[in-house]
């Protein structure tokens, strides 16, 4: 059992609804464990200009409900640099912190390693990103409410869809990664899925659509992830009406939104359960990993592992989105 008298937390690059949920489970679990917290705002900017407050049990209160993060966040690009870096080792030291919990996505916990390695001061991670895309854990903090406010979007968009025979293509955020997307097209039973993992060319998807009109469908809602290699939803509505210029397309994204709103009830539960477990695991002499749900279960991935390996879609999920659309 380390010597940990005073924990550091920060959240780092985008925001996620249950961030506060998981802040206010950092602090309320240092607190029954008689340490002391310090929040740091705006992340790792935040460590390079001593932006440090001092967090009570009553400084949580009321966090549970609410999107975003009220310690903020930032993206810093200084903290790349190790001269910048040393600075932030030093502020850490006068703060009196032993310990840091960084609440983030990967790049966030490329930061963390390098406070870790650098200086030797302990640092776990909690997933946090609307994403899903951390390898390590079975859900990230955010993407529960992610998908539910792409879902109640699309059942809006589904009205006028079905009133007007169109078909809409709906960009939803993801990044690099389809978990979103592939969520949000079962919930809300679209006709199609366009993610990054399977490549789909215009002509498959034309096909598609035609093989369903065919089959007496009169609207349709095609979900696609952003930054896929046909471009966005505008791009890939453009290339299918060129081909099918009878069909009344239509093109909505998503956006922010989906980082906004109250977290649901399994992002709460979620941001409880690692915030509680992130400190527990610090107390314990855990360094240097994230903390992860898997099974139920709370497992530990290296931050090395969480940021180099690839977080698979599961290709049964993909299959049956298929399967249930036609
Ligand atoms: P996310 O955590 O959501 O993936 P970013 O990729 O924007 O967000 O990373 C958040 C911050 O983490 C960056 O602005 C930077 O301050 C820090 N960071 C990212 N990569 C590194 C790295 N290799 N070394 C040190 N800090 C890094």
């Amino acid at each position: 059992m380390k010597n940990i008298k005073t924990i550091g937390i920060l959240t780092s690059g985008g925001d996620a609804p249950g961030m506060n949920a998981a802040i206010r489970a950092v602090v309320r679990t240092a607190i029954y464990h008689s340490c002391e917290v310090v929040g740091v705002k705006y992340g790792f900017f935040g460590l390079l200009n001593n932006l440090f407050i001092p967090l009570q049990s009553h400084s949580v209160s009321q966090k549970i409900s609410t999107g975003g993060t009220f310690l903020k966040s930032t993206r810093c690009p200084q903290f790349l640099q190790p001269e910048a870096r040393a600075i932030a080792y030093e502020n850490i030291r006068n703060q009196g912190i032993d310990a840091l919990i960084v609440v983030g996505g990967n790049g966030s916990f490329r930061g963390a390693d390098t406070i870790c390695k650098e200086m030797g001061i302990p640092v776990v991670g909690i997933p946090g990103t609307i994403d899903n895309d951390i390898y390590g854990t079975d859900c990230t903090i955010g993407f529960d409410t992610a998908v539910n406010t792409a879902v109640r979007a699309v059942d809006k968009l589904r009205d006028t869809a079905d009133s007007h025979n169109m078909v809409f293509f709906v960009e939803v955020m993801g990044r690099d990664a389809g978990f979103i997307a592939l969520n949000t097209s079962i919930s809300s039973g679209a006709e199609a899925t366009l993610i990054p993992e399977i490549p789909t060319t215009i002509d498959q998807l034309c096909n598609y659509l035609e093989m369903e009109r065919r089959a007496n469908k009169t609207s349709g809602i095609i979900i696609v992830a952003e930054g896929g290699e046909h471009g966005g939803a505008a791009e890939i509505a453009t290339q299918v009406k060129k081909r099918l210029p009878q069909y009344e397309t239509r093109v909505t994204t998503l956006g922010h939104i989906q980082r906004g709103g109250a977290p649901t009830a399994n992002d709460r539960i979620l941001g409880g359960l690692l915030g509680h477990d992130a400190v527990v695991a610090l107390i314990n002499g855990e360094k240097g990993v994230m903390v992860g749900r898997r099974n139920d279960q709370t497992v530990y991935t290296s931050f090395e592992e969480a940021c180099s390996r690839h977080c698979e879609i599961n290709k049964r999920m993909v299959e049956i989105a298929y399967i249930l659309s036609l």
